[in-house]
């Protein structure tokens, strides 16, 4: 059985703008199990990114609470949470925040430095993972000279590469074109079911929350469904596969 390891009680995040009061999150409950991929889709302004925020303890509730890995996130202090972040947490967010005077390899290298890992062995996990994201050829270039998909890409590696806990995502394949979508998910995927880590993201596209094991739904503030995704989005990865497969036996064949 997997169990919990993230619990959400009783949730809510209320901004006060002058006299008005907005409800970004009305009450939320739900909990996400351990080596789960969970999408949580809702329209424009239904409180994704508060949630996400929330989370990740870069902003704290009005009201309720948050449990990861254990730990009550509403409880802790910046220096703790920027602990916690630390052991358990990567993101992958819109922006990507990379570093615009260092390489590829030397950004996704960069969270390793804090866990104490030797140069080597950072520069080869970090060649390695941006292979993984089909940047093999842009090892040495910096941010500058990318295209957005690809520094988002970048992006992604430095968050997978210290192979966190739970993956937190905004969005990840917002930039990319629809085959570099697909490899994303073929990623994500891998890293959940094979490596079993947790991802959560979110998005406002039906394809990608397509192969989301759950389907949390937001509205409002407001959760209107949850639903049990995993044969489907078990589907919908074999068919990937099975296209890819057929892309390359073409590509033998001539
Ligand atoms: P989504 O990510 O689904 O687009 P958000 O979480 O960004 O939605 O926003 C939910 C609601 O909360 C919206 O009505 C938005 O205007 C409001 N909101 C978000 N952040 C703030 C803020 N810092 N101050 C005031 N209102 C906010």
């Amino acid at each position: 059985m997997s169990e919990p390891v993230i619990v959400v009680k009783n949730l809510y995040k209320i901004y006060r703008i002058g006299t008005n009061k907005v409800r970004a999150l009305d009450g939320v409950d739900f909990s996400i199990n351990r080596g789960e991929f969970c999408c949580i889709v809702g329209a424009s302004g239904s409180g994704k990114s508060t949630l996400l925020n929330m989370l990740a303890g870069l902003e704290s509730p009005t009201k309720g609470e948050i449990v990861i890995a254990g730990e009550h996130i509403e409880e802790k202090n910046q220096s703790q949470l920027v602990m916690f972040r630390q052991a358990h947490v990567g993101f992958v967010f819109q922006s990507y925040n990379l570093l615009p005077n260092m390489t590829a390899v030397e950004n996704v290298s960069l969270p390793l430095t804090f866990q104490g890992v030797s140069r080597k062995i950072r520069e080869q996990r970090a060649r390695k993972m941006l292979n993984l994201v089909g940047l093999g050829k842009y090892l040495d270039h910096r941010p500058g000279q990318m295209s957005g998909g690809q520094q988002q890409r970048v992006g992604i590696a430095r968050a997978l590469v210290v192979k966190p806990e739970i993956v937190f995502a905004d969005e990840p394949t917002g930039n990319l074109d629809s085959n570099t979508t697909n490899d994303i998910l073929k990623l994500i995927w891998q890293i959940v079911h094979e490596q079993g880590q947790t991802m959560v993201m979110v998005t406002h596209d039906n394809y990608l929350a397509g192969f989301g094991d759950r389907i949390i739904h937001i509205l409002d503030g407001k959760i209107t469904d949850i639903e049990d995704n995993r044969a489907r989005a078990k589907e919908q990865m074999e068919a990937l596969i099975r296209k890819d497969r057929e892309k390359e036996n073409r590509k033998d064949a001539s």
